[in-house]
């Protein structure tokens, strides 16, 4: 089923690494829930006949700088004008020390039912490094008072390959994540972004990034630790407890289809997908006019989508070769035998003989083994 994503793109402060779209300095949150409300509306009314959704998704920014009665606002819009199922999965983002046990005890009475926390590391060295608000205290009291507060079902983004983080610094976080009872762990390398503080800190040598081989190192680790505690991979970055892997996300990756709102959001639907402004001013001008803030479209071809198709599931669940050849009318082992071969006598991928995987050493390889099955 798809799903929806609502981006709230407010930040207390920009962190050194990021370039999602957000702002620091737009504070008319009044205007901005307005024109949403308006997209919502005008969204609904032109794609009449859309099917039941079965995720919503907060992102961000920072979704909980919002308050109850404003998320729960957004829900009520989303349901008025949306088939939401019963049993939707509801997430918002949280960063910590933005929430209280009653903010949360309001977005579960709102229907929230599943919270990811943009944590990073239960070291308060990092966060500085980072540049995040919150402290190591406060990430962890989040996670207790969403237990508290009646939502169990949290993930934490935490963020390896740090500048001089060994191997027991990394094991340490991912002791403290499962401690705390957390379901669903999102594990990010640190990565430089284009126009980021973190970039010009890079080129001027006053940060010196660690080298490809202690991030595989680290990525390792990872797999084998969580893989030991329960914790199943379920797309590169992305590890669950059983029946805890996130709807919404398996929907990108299942290459499923999803309407975005807000700022910078992307929808892919019915074979086109557009984008909006990444302008929160922009965006709220072009609905207090009364039209949609999209900033550009493409129609998706059948080799847009095959080429989306391999990247996405061989990312996560693997190729399910009969369904493939359903949905594009070729064969993805015939029209690749010999680099399929080739990485599977390399211990890059393995094969059932119905659904094509990346083993561990081929998720390190991902993006080059994408380029060339076509
Ligand atoms: S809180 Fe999240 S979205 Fe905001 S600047 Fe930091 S990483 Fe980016």
């Amino acid at each position: 089923m798809p799903g929806l994503y609502i981006h709230i793109p407010f930040c207390e402060k920009k962190c050194m690494y990021c370039d999602f779209f957000s702002t620091e300095t737009f504070r008319q949150y009044d205007s901005f829930l307005s024109a949403l409300h308006t997209e919502i509306y005008l969204r609904a009314r032109l794609l009449a006949d859309t099917p039941a959704f079965d995720s919503v998704f907060f992102g961000g920014g920072t979704p909980s700088l919002l308050g109850d009665v404003q998320l729960g606002g957004i829900l009520e819009a989303l349901h008025g004008r949306f088939d939401i199922t019963q049993d939707a999965e509801i997430t918002v983002e949280c960063n910590p020390g933005t929430v209280d046990v009653d903010s949360l005890r309001g977005y579960r009475d709102a229907g929230v039912n599943r919270l990811s926390f943009g944590v990073q590391s239960f070291h308060s060295d990092d966060l500085l490094f980072l540049g995040r608000t919150h402290t190591v205290e406060e990430a962890e009291a989040g996670i207790l008072m969403a237990q508290d507060a009646g939502i169990p079902n949290v993930n934490l983004d935490l963020m390896f390959s740090l500048p001089g983080q060994t191997p027991e610094r990394w094991h340490y976080n991912l002791e403290r994540a499962r401690a705390l009872g957390t379901t669903h762990l999102s594990c990010y390398s640190l990565t430089v972004e284009k126009d980021t503080p973190l970039e010009r800190m890079v080129a001027c040598g006053m940060v010196i990034m660690p080298p490809e081989e202690s991030d595989a190192a680290l990525f390792e680790l990872t797999m084998q630790t969580l893989d030991a505690w329960g914790y199943c991979r379920y797309e590169v970055s992305n590890y669950a407890l059983p029946g805890y892997e996130c709807r919404h996300n398996l929907t990108y990756w299942r290459h499923g289809e999803y309407i975005g709102f807000g700022p910078s959001a992307y929808s892919t639907f019915h074979n086109r997908r557009w984008w909006n402004v990444r302008d929160v001013e922009r965006y709220v001008e072009a609905l207090v006019a009364g039209t949609l803030p999209e900033a550009g479209e493409e129609e998706l071809t059948p080799e847009t989508q095959r080429g989306e198709y391999i990247f996405l599931r061989l990312r996560s669940e693997g190729i399910d070769l009969a369904e493939f050849r359903r949905r594009f009318s070729t064969d993805l082992l015939a029209d690749n035998r010999a680099f399929i071969d080739h990485c599977i006598s390399d211990g890059l991928l393995y094969s059932d003989g119905n659904v094509l995987r990346l083993t561990p050493g081929g998720v390190l390889v991902c993006d080059e083994i994408c380029v060339e099955l076509r």
